[in-house]
């Protein structure tokens, strides 16, 4: 038996129309949402997603603004352009792309960010928020796309054994929370754990966010299991994830790709929380 595809671009495909229904409507009501991107430097990478960004906001109806500033931008000049989206009210969401030159402090720069125009989630109060178990929270929009593509397979989550492997604070740690919020017993591993392969046979959904490719072999899933892949890891020029795809296909219940699983998720989950900010706006 080989494991059901979940596939990320499809259902984010759906979303975005959901999503363009509602900003149609927003901007029927002279809301239309803002999201406005904020790009500092050449990395070349964060040049790809922040055109991306861009590009899937714009077909959907989204107002979308990116700030593309040269490598040298001071820190005061990236802290008053934050200041000056924070006051703007046709901007609803704001993001900085990461990770930024190394003389400014990314830390201070997403804490400059309104709370309200934080549509990635990463501010300390949204993070905060979701661990106490407040719906307002912005929540990254990495993980909260891991939870949608669960819930769209139909299994319950509840009860369930989930284990995330990883324990960063825009992937891992987020994705705990959520999945304890649908009263999942989670379990969280990461590079001191001492039997990785033991903590991963227990688990009914397995989550990897590691950034190791290929590294959760087969014999490490239980039966059945929803396997998630959130890796995303360059190989001789091509994408693999953190799970050993061809082989944990024959074992898993459910599997994402990469690419065309997670990823798309997660940009259809920023232009969710942008739809949101506006509509509370
Ligand atoms: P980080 O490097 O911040 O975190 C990696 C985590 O994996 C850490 O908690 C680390 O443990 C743990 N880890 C490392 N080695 C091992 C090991 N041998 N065994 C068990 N755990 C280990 O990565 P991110 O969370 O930012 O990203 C993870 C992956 O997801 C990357 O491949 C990244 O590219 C991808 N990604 C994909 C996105 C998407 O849209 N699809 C978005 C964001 C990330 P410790 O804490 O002990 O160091």
């Amino acid at each position: 038996m080989s494991a059901q595809i979940i596939d990320g671009k499809a259902i984010a495909a759906e979303i975005r129309s959901e999503l363009a229904k509602q900003v149609a409507e927003l901007a029927a009501q002279g809301k239309t949402p803002g999201l406005d991107v904020i790009l500092v430097g050449e990395d070349p990478a964060s040049k790809v997603y922040v055109r991306n960004k861009e590009r899937t906001s714009k077909e959907i109806g989204i107002n979308s603004t990116v700030h593309r500033l040269p490598e040298e931008t001071t820190r005061e000049e990236l802290l008053g352009l934050i200041e000056k989206l924070n006051n703007d009210p046709t901007v609803h969401g704001i993001l900085v792309q990461l990770p930024l030159p190394g003389h400014l402090d990314e830390e201070e720069v997403i804490n400059t960010i309104s709370p309200e125009k934080d549509v990635d989630g990463f501010h300390p109060i949204n993070a905060g928020k979701l661990l106490i178990g407040d719906d307002d929270a912005f929540v990254a929009c990495t993980p909260a796309g891991v939870l949608e593509l669960v819930k769209r397979t139909g299994v319950p989550i509840q009860g369930k054994n989930v284990v995330v492997v990883g324990r960063s604070n825009i992937v891992g740690k987020p994705a705990a929370v959520l999945f304890l919020r649908e009263h999942a017993t989670v379990t969280v591993c990461h590079s001191r754990t001492q039997d990785l392969p033991a903590e991963c046979r227990r688990a009914d959904i397995l989550i990897a966010a590691v950034g190791r490719p290929e590294m959760i072999k087969k014999e490490w899933i239980k039966p059945g299991a929803i396997v998630i892949d959130v890796g995303i890891n360059r190989v001789d020029g091509k994408l693999v994830g953190d799970v050993d795809y061809e082989n944990v296909k024959e074992v898993a219940g459910y599997i994402t790709p990469v690419p065309g699983g997670v990823g798309p998720m997660t940009i259809a989950m920023l232009l969710r929380a942008t739809v949101q900010a506006a509509a509370r706006s």
